[in-house]
């Protein structure tokens, strides 16, 4: 079994702390690495070799940091199989989809390597008479990252490729279910010249995210996790006067018009809310139909739900693999339960899958429920599994309000072909990531991600323009440069004559 260590200053590193972790296959179920769980000291060295390496990193031309980030995409690519199959072999998901997943990663790194562009300021010349004035965006320092288990690749990627390009160094806490892709990443950058200690790897529990939270060498926090610890992280880097974003969870409502293409509408749910056994942040976990589109939805659903191929992700067969670890698996099943309690009509179960050759391994089935209703807890909270909950309405203000009266804000969707409804939606939704035809609408890396509601804390999204806003601070200077004899002393407020 495979020891997985921190990765501090350019070298894979032991740490001090006697805690470990244990990270499993799901589709097997079995061990595959013990992890080295880092405490204070563990982060005190990574702070150490971050804050020395922020010195050289931060004065590098945004040119010469740009063609580092270069040639780090250019072995992302071409190790891109080798980092899909350690993506499958401790998240479960199915091996295009890891791909995927990792491509859209890659695309923040290609957006970072336009980072001299990006920083270049704005200057007005004669601001007042022979007064010019300009402003640049700085590097805030060392910067940290705490991330979710259920994108090991992507959600690192729209963090540390933003804060390094912009100048500043990088500590990744990542989701001590599956570290080892971020590790990969760490060693590739290095290859890629990104000089020691630029980024670092410090893998815990909530130990160290409460160390990353307490230092005072750290400059900004970005988190990326389940709703309650997104909050706990934003109160408590404010707290400790750090930047904060934190990113926390969903529940995406797919507005299902009587006029849409309804097999397109059917395919696109199927992806939105199965792909990745339904664990992603953006998938579609209620399908909200209005007027009498209900049966026929219902009824094309639970077909394709029934027909869905569960297995392991390296199988190209799959459609769907395991859930991440076997905790979840009765967490999302004890959802399942509670709706069959709750008075939720069960019309596709698939509590009860056993794969052949894969007992131990954390597989369900997808689940359809149908007359969910809003005061159900399953429509209230995260299931974060393959369970999707349809939920019928009279018409399109009834799917409007369910959508604006929910806690969570990140994604929704809506299928019509009409350009009226399409538009109030797009407009009246309160909401932070919008589709109109495109079942899980994940902008793509020039444009932010980003919730609203309490689907993040903080005021700037992650990546695109929002990142470099995010990672760098913004300093506006004033000048003049008079010739021959001073001035007098000006007692009075300055204005621009
Ligand atoms: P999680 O909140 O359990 O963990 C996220 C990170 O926080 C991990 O690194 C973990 O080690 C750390 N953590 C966990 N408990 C902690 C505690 N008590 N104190 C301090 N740190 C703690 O989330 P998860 O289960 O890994 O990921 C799934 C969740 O992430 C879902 O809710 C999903 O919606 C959300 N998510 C949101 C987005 C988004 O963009 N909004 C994207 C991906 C995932």
């Amino acid at each position: 079994m495979k020891t997985i260590e921190h990765f501090v200053d350019g070298q894979k590193f032991s740490g001090t702390s006697k805690k470990i972790g244990k990270v499993y296959n799901p589709a097997t179920g079995e061990q595959s690495g013990e992890l080295r769980l880092g405490n204070s000291d563990d982060l005190s060295k990574a702070v150490d070799s971050g804050k020395k390496a922020f010195e050289l990193w931060s004065n590098k031309p945004p040119i010469q940091r740009a063609r580092i980030m270069f040639k780090f995409k250019e072995l992302i690519e071409k190790n891109a199989d080798e980092l899909t199959k350690i993506i499958v072999s401790e998240h479960g998901k199915v091996f295009e989809d890891a791909k995927g997943s990792l491509l859209r990663g890659l695309e923040v790194v290609e957006y970072a390597c336009g980072i001299p562009q990006m920083l270049k300021g704005e200057f007005t010349e004669n601001v007042g008479t022979d007064v010019d004035s300009w402003s640049i965006r700085q590097p805030l320092g060392l910067c940290a990252g705490i991330t979710p288990f259920n994108f090991p690749a992507m959600v690192p990627m729209w963090m540390f490729p933003m804060s390094i390009a912009c100048g500043n160094t990088f500590i990744l806490k990542p989701s001590e279910k599956d570290p080892s892709c971020s590790i990969k990443l760490a060693e590739l950058f290095l290859e890629a010249g990104l000089p020691k200690g630029v980024l670092n790897i410090i893998n815990g529990d909530k130990e160290v995210v409460d160390e990353i939270i307490k230092n005072k060498d750290i400059m900004a926090v970005s988190f990326v996790g389940s709703t309650p610890i997104a909050k706990y992280i934003y109160e408590n880097c404010a707290k400790n006067e750090k930047r904060v974003q934190a990113l926390g969870g969903a529940k995406n409502h797919c507005v299902v018009m009587p006029d849409c293409d309804l097999k397109q509408t059917v395919n696109g749910l199927m992806g939105a809310a199965y792909g990745s056994a339904g664990e992603r942040c953006m998938a579609q976990s209620v399908a909200v139909a209005v007027g009498d589109i209900g049966d026929k939805l219902v009824n094309s659903l639970s077909k394709k739900v029934e027909s869905l191929k569960v297995g392991p992700g390296m199988d190209k067969k799959s459609e769907m693999g395991p859930l991440v670890t076997k905790e979840h698996l009765d967490k999302v099943k004890g959802y399942v339960d509670l709706g069959v309690k709750e008075g939720a009509k069960l019309v596709v179960d698939g509590r009860k899958l056993k794969l052949q050759g894969y007992e131990k391994g954390y597989y369900m089935g997808g689940c359809l429920f149908d007359h969910v209703k809003k005061d159900m807890k399953i429509y209230k909270e995260e299931i974060f599994g393959p369970v999707l909950s349809v939920i019928r309405v009279k018409k399109f203000d009834d799917a409007l309000e369910l959508v604006n009266n929910h806690e969570f804000g990140n994604g929704a969707s809506i299928f019509t072909r009409d350009g009226d409804s399409a538009r109030t939606f797009t407009s009246k939704a309160k909401i932070g990531m919008i589709g109109v035809n495109i079942p899980i609408p994940v902008p793509v890396a020039f444009h932010s991600f980003g919730g609203w509601k309490r689907s993040l804390f903080g005021d700037q999204h992650m990546h695109g323009p929002e990142g470099v806003r995010f990672y760098t601070k913004l300093k506006t200077m004033t000048s003049r440069w008079p010739s021959g004899v001073r001035s007098d002393p000006e007692f009075t407020m300055p204005t621009m004559k």
